[in-house]
This record gives structure tokens, sequence and C-alpha cells, in this order.
């Protein structure tokens, strides 16, 4: 690890690649506000990577905040509970932003969000207790991965995992809820990061933040700076403002100097990174029990009247939360969930809010539109900003040509998905796109097998 003053590495290990976005932190100012109880909330099943949960209740039943109202028995998945109180008015399917179906579970509120009487916080004495709270709280990855926690966490203590990295960096545009818990909610995270030390045997914690954020630096600085630190084992990292210093693997390079090899996961190379705001929340659910039924968005955009940070109810109707922020300033052109550069573009306002959305972004046409695309001249940009060291334009080129030999060759399934090559492209090659239909062919191949 690189060396540095207490609490702080000073040496900053740059991670090839990436690009200078324009940040828009526009909210970063606002403090989180809570909405006004949805009268209807909607909640997908299937809301994390891995299986989705199967509905425990049914039409006609009353259930309270915090309620368990679905969960599965397969280790890779995380339970679901009701974020109103109120009346379940429907079990059934319903569509996802990203445009699969799933089962749902849609809850009229009483509009009084009455807690479940059987919320209490967890008794956690040992790693085994600590992981099953973690599963029980219902937390995914709150930076947008939506990967169950307890899945992360669950790792084998004699594989020599020794470096807990905690993700503060946010690098997308617009999205400033990470900023926001650093601000509001330090005590939270401080006191997260010892627990999960102590329960999981981390070595060493890193905390990982852009240079952009003084004031999150600041705070994050007191908890590196900890008395409770004795050791000197919590460390702060500053990073170079730069996309996508969020990603794992980047985070993972540029706080302990370890390469996650191709294909393979942070955990093997010793290190597991989670997302600041999941932290925080580990801190709260302890103390009360009350599982993961509400978390924070942004809501930004040129065609978004007053942007906003907002604190809704898991299934809250998107429309809902866009009405709240003032409504639409102008036609909307482009709608996303998540960031400019990794989120997910969606067709309508009428769907349901998940664990896993840090934002909602909604652009006027003048802002939306794509580059014209031209010829490729070569330059060889897209290459230079891929953090991966891919070669776009090869992938490209064998995905046309559904060369699955070159495809695995080059390392096409690698590709993150990030868009730095195609926001570095001046011909304006929609390469992220080529680059799922190379991913596609190659899942396809492999199924064949
Ligand atoms: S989208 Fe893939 S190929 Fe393009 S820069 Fe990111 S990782 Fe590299
Ligand atoms: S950045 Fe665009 S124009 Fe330049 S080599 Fe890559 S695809 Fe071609």
């Amino acid at each position: 690890m690189a060396k540095g003053t207490k609490g702080v590495l000073t040496a900053v290990k740059k991670v090839r690649g990436g690009v200078k976005v324009d940040h828009r932190k526009n909210t970063a100012d606002l403090e989180v506000v809570r909405i006004p109880t949805p009268a209807k909330v909607v909640i997908p099943m299937a809301m994390h990577i891995g299986a989705p949960c199967e509905p425990v209740v049914k039409v006609g039943d009353t259930v309270a905040v915090g309620q368990l109202i679905g969960d599965s028995d397969k280790f890779v998945s995380a339970p679901i509970h009701a974020s109103v109180s109120g009346t379940v008015t429907a079990v059934g399917d319903v569509k996802l932003p990203n445009g699969m179906m799933s089962k749902a579970v849609t809850i009229e509120s009483d509009g009084e969000m009455r807690l479940w009487e059987g919320i209490k916080p967890p008794v956690v004495e040992t790693r085994e207790d600590f992981i099953k709270a973690v599963r029980d709280s219902g937390l995914v990855g709150l930076g947008g991965a939506g990967f169950p926690t307890h899945v992360k966490l669950n790792f084998d203590p004699s594989k020599g995992i020794d470096t807990l990295v905690i993700n503060a960096a946010e690098c997308e545009p617009y999205i400033t809820v990470d900023y926001r818990e650093c601000i509001d909610n330090s005590w939270d995270i401080l006191s997260a990061v010892y627990t999960i030390k102590e329960m999981l045997g981390f070595k060493k914690v890193v905390i990982a933040a852009e240079d952009n954020k003084p004031e999150a630096f600041r705070i994050l600085k007191r908890i590196a700076d900890d008395q409770a630190d004795t050791d000197d084992e919590v460390k702060l990292m500053v990073l170079e403002s730069k996309y996508p210093q969020g990603a794992e693997k980047m985070m993972v390079q540029s706080a302990t100097g370890r390469k996650v090899p191709p294909g393979k996961l942070p955990a093997d190379v010793g290190c597991v990174v989670m997302n600041v705001a999941s932290v925080a929340f580990i801190s709260r659910y302890l103390k009360t029990g009350k599982p993961l039924v509400s978390r924070s968005l942004t809501v930004d955009g040129s065609a978004i009247k007053e942007p906003k940070n907002v604190r809704v109810p898991i299934g809250t109707n998107i429309g809902d939360i866009i009405e709240f922020c003032g409504g639409f300033s102008k036609e909307p052109y482009k709608l996303i969930t998540g960031g400019p550069m990794m989120g997910l573009a969606i067709v309508g306002t009428d769907l349901p809010i998940l664990k896993q959305n840090n934002a909602i972004l909604a652009f006027a046409e003048e802002d939306a539109l794509l580059k014209t695309e031209t010829d490729c001249i070569r330059c060889g940009r897209c290459a230079m900003a891929c953090p991966l060291s891919l070669t776009p334009t090869n992938i490209v080129r064998a995905a046309k040509a559904r060369d699955v030999d070159t495809m695995k060759r080059i390392g096409a399934n690698v590709c993150m998905e990030c868009g730095s090559c195609a926001y570095s492209c001046p011909a304006g090659k929609p390469l992220v796109q080529y680059m799922r239909l190379a991913k596609a062919i190659l899942r396809e191949e492999s199924a064949k097998k």
C-alpha cells in the first residue's frame, strides 16, 4: 500500500485511461429531502443481481414498513421489504427500467408509514451473525451495481482478503448522493468502518474519494484520523477526478496497487470494495433493525425544473418523483436512471424506483442529441481512453464479423461498458453499443456449448 501521513495516503496510484468529464454536480449543496409518502408503491421482486425473490404476501394483506414481502432461498439474492404501510392490492408482473418483466407487489399506502412491530436491532456477536444481519437488511450495492452485499462479504477468511476499499468516488457526472452521505451521515460511515473491519478481519481500510470534493474529503479525513484508529489502519485516499475512477477494478488498483486480472474479482487480489452509502446504511441497520426500504437519489438534468436530492420509498413511481421536483421544465428527450455515462436510458416515467437507482436524469433535446457519426479517422483515442487497455476498434471489427475467436482473444468479454471510448471518439462512433453486441455474441456462443 502506498505510504502517507497518518490517516491519508499521499501517493496516488494513477490508473491508465479514463476521461475528464464535466462534473456538473449541480445538486452538491442540496441536502436530501424526503418526498411525501406516495399513494402507491410497486415493489419489484427482481431488484438485485442473482435470483429474484418470490412474494410472501398476497392481495388483501395489511403490511407495515420494513415487513418482509419477498424472499428467496438462493444464496445470491436479497430479501425485499414493504416501503410504506398499507394494503397489498396486486401481486403481478411489472416492467422494470431495463425492459425486463418481474413479479411485483403493489401496496396502496395508508399514509401512516407505520413501522412493522418486528423491527428490532439484530444481535451481532460473530462474523456469521454480521453476515446474516446484512442479508436480513436486504442491502444491495447502492452505488448502482445492485449486487447483494452479504454475498460480497461472505468470503472465505482463509483466502487472504485483507483490504476493504470504500468507494466514495462518485465519478459519474450529476450524481451527488454519495457526497451528501459523506457530509450528512459521516458518523454512520465512521461507525460502520470499524464494525466491518472488526467483524470481517480486514487489516486495512481505504476510503477513496475524488479530489473535486473538498468538503467530503475534510469529513472523511476526520474518519480516517479518528482516535480509535491507533494503528493507522484506516486511510483516506484522494483520487484524481477522472472517470471511471469509481469502477471497482480502478479503485482497487488506485488504493492498493494490485491489478485485478481480466475476468477476476477484487477478492482475487485480496480486496472487497463497498459503496460509501452501503457502508453508512449498515451502521443504521445495526442500530435500528430497519431494513432497506428507501434510498436517496439525485434528480437532475436540463429538463428537470427543480433539481434535487431526494429520499424515496423503494417502488415509488419515477413520475411522482419528477413531479416532486417541479416536473419537466422542457420536453424530455432522454430519460436515464443512473449517470449519463453508465446509466440506463428509459422509455417513460411510469416505472418504479429500484434499490440500486442512484439518479434520475432528464435531458432536453439540445443536450441529448448524439454526435453525428462519421468515418473512423484512426486517431486511437478510444484505445487511449480504455482503462482496461482494450482496443475498441478491433472489437468493433470482430463483432461485425461475428469473429468469436478474435473477440475472445482481444478481451471483448472483459469490457465494463464504462463508455470512456465512446466519449473520446471524435467520429461519434457508438462504441459501447458495439461492445454490448460483442459480449452478447460471446454469451450466445457459450450458451450453445
Ligand atoms: S466501454 Fe469497454 S472498451 Fe470502452 S473504454 Fe470502457 S472498458 Fe474500454
Ligand atoms: S476514437 Fe473513434 S475515430 Fe478515433 S480510432 Fe477510435 S473509433 Fe476511430
